[in-house]
């Protein structure tokens, strides 16, 4: 038996175990609770709103970026306990990442909460999210804070939906 996530490989992906899904919901509760980077962003130079009609959650990012790296992220905005978990795990987790680096998370974090497989190595607490991929409509409301950040970095002016308008 390995029961030690970090000795898990690259490869070893797996189905999330239902026995951490009670320690991931405390994770999402927490940060539902007390979200983390909650406010407008006084220095922000990058901008980007979010809405999920699906659910009815808005966010907007405010990005500090400084050549190509993240120096300070924050988030507002109203939504459902999972979109603003997400959106303070994901503040959390992006501060002194590079773009490349924002853009490959995003790629692992999306195939984990799509797929219901994650790799704790390189999402760490984002894995708190795994269990999601169960409730495929709530998959949306976890990849919104994401499509803001991205349409943040690429200078995106108009609100991006999770829905085709
Ligand atoms: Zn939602």
């Amino acid at each position: 038996m390995n029961s030690n996530p970090r000795l898990l490989k690259e490869t070893d992906r797996r189905p999330v175990a239902g026995d951490l899904d009670d320690l991931y919901r405390e994770v999402i509760l927490d940060h539902n609770r007390s979200p983390r980077n909650f406010g407008r962003l006084a220095t922000a130079n990058k901008t980007a709103q979010g809405y999920n009609p699906l659910c009815g959650d808005r966010i907007t990012v405010f990005i500090d970026l400084e050549g190509d790296v993240i120096r300070d992220i924050s988030f507002q905005g109203a939504g459902c306990a999972i979109s603003k978990a997400a959106a303070s795990l994901m503040t959390a987790n992006l501060k002194g990442k590079t773009v490349a680096q924002v853009r490959a998370l995003f790629g692992e974090f999306r195939q984990m909460i799509t797929a219901g497989e994650s790799n704790p190595q390189v999402l760490g607490k984002l894995a708190a999210f795994a269990g999601v991929h169960k409730f495929p409509a709530r998959v949306k409301c976890a990849v919104l804070p994401w499509h803001a950040v991205m349409a943040a970095l690429e200078d995106k002016n108009e609100p991006v939906s999770t829905e085709p308008l």
